[in-house]
């Protein structure tokens, strides 16, 4: 007999139903809060009822496409995780739900694009390492066009492309300096495979406080399979991560993160889906390349005068889930600098939710509201690189955006600019 759901989503299920339906979540919810929220069927309270009632008494019939479309509503931001008086971790509710599914559905339970995108890793490895004239090719317009048709991705989606080059590779020709404190760098696929220059700036900067990078084993965080429900690909890679950073942790290492998505991956994911000593001790180990910076810039062994700098800091929803807003701010208000503004509007990716062309409307419309706060002209600094690549694509390249270490990597460097060298590689 087929499992049940309850069966499969185990003790989310029992979440699930402790929820009050006091509509709390609702204030906060990106998606609810669009032009879509007036139906309670489309809002974080009436997903949360909906799976109450095929929990309690198998209606809607919850193994649905149909079904399905409204938890993917849920767009993981977490926001909703602080406001709810019942303390329901909502996002990981949801995401147990499409575990059930697809393990009710298998692999059929996946559209086009969300199957490409579980090969994610391997796309961006093999396009990183093409000779640059072969890259431009892959990267031309008329083979993004088709590779969006077919995956079902929105004609105007930022598609993550590879600037050229890997971490491995710069990792390998630059090595710690003697007598420098060594963090391990865990980069995530990202960095290491679409824009090593991320990892490249923040060697740079903590090299300036006498702090080295050494680059171990590692695979990709599976932030993605998180995100689609496939918790059993997590538990393998959450499981081969943790057995290479423990072996950093033993030596007396921190791990480093410069993606929100890998922090929170580390931090909270794995002890969960784990549960051992082992990742635990991962777990423990973490620090978000903000907090250290702020640390640093705290102790003053990081130091500068950023006095002729003015910039926007968009608090995305992972900094807020991580509490890193403040850090990034005080950081950046100590080195001397000017800003402006705190934004904290989601800007409606989702991680890659929002490429997709059935959520790019919505996707647009939630970022809108970001995008109708920022002025172009100004830096804004955003600790996300989804969050950077979707407002880039929302002005049409009239407003930058850096991660906040790159840019101050740059100011630090070359006082008196605007940070564009951030994005120039020098991993190839
Ligand atoms: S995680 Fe975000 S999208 Fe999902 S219910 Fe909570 S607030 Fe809404
Ligand atoms: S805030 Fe929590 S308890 Fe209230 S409706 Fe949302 S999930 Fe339910």
């Amino acid at each position: 007999m087929a499992a049940s759901l309850r069966e499969l989503m185990g003790p989310f299920a029992d979440e699930a139903v402790r929820c009050i339906r006091c509509g709390f979540c609702n204030s906060v919810c990106p998606t609810t809060l669009t032009s879509i929220g007036y139906i309670p069927a489309r809002t974080s309270r009436g997903r949360l009822v909906l799976l109450q009632s095929a929990l309690e008494k198998g209606v809607p019939a919850p193994f649905t496409p149909r079904f399905k479309e409204l938890i993917n509503l849920c767009i993981g931001c977490l926001r909703c995780v602080s406001v709810c008086p019942a303390r329901i971790p909502i996002p990981t509710v949801m995401s147990s739900y499409r575990y059930s599914y697809l393990k009710t559905q298998g692999s059929r339970g996946l559209m086009r694009g969300e199957q490409l995108l579980t090969h994610y890793e391997s796309m961006v490895k093999t396009v990183s390492r093409l000779p640059p004239p072969l890259r431009q090719l892959m990267l031309s317009r008329p083979i993004l066009w088709i590779f969006k048709k077919v995956g079902g991705f929105a004609d105007d989606a930022p598609i993550p492309t590879p600037e050229g080059g890997t971490l491995d590779k710069y990792f390998r020709e630059n090595k710690p300096k003697p007598g420098h404190q060594i963090y391990a760098y865990f980069s995530d696929t990202f960095a290491r495979f679409v824009r090593p220059s991320i990892g490249v700036s923040a060697c740079e900067l903590l090299e300036k406080a006498g702090i080295g990078l050494a680059y171990p084993r590692q695979y990709d965080s599976g932030v993605i399979y998180w995100e689609l429900g496939l918790w059993d690909k997590v538990r393998e890679l959450a499981s081969q991560n943790v057995e290479a950073l423990s072996e950093e942790v033993v030596k007396g290492r921190k791990i480093l993160c410069t993606s929100p998505a890998s922090t929170m991956m580390l931090r909270d994911v794995y002890p969960r889906v784990l549960d051992s000593m082992k990742s635990r001790l991962v777990a423990s180990a973490v620090v978000d390349i903000n907090e250290l910076v702020a640390s640093l810039v705290d102790s003053g062994k990081l130091q500068g005068s950023l006095n002729h700098v003015d910039c926007v800091i968009h608090s995305t929803c992972l900094s807020q889930h991580l509490h890193l807003t403040g850090q990034i701010v005080g950081a950046i208000e100590t080195l001397g600098a000017h800003v402006v503004e705190v934004v904290s509007e989601c800007c409606g990716s989702g991680g890659l939710w929002g490429l997709l062309r059935k959520n790019r409307g919505l996707s647009v419309e939630i970022g809108g509201k970001l995008v109708k706060r920022l002025k172009a002209g100004v830096t804004v600094l955003s600790y996300s690189e989804t969050c950077s690549q979707q407002v880039e694509s929302l002005t049409h390249g009239e407003i930058a955006v850096h991660l906040p270490h790159e840019a101050l990597n740059y100011w630090l460097s070359k006082p008196a600019t605007h940070p564009q060298a951030a994005h120039t590689s020098q991993a190839t």
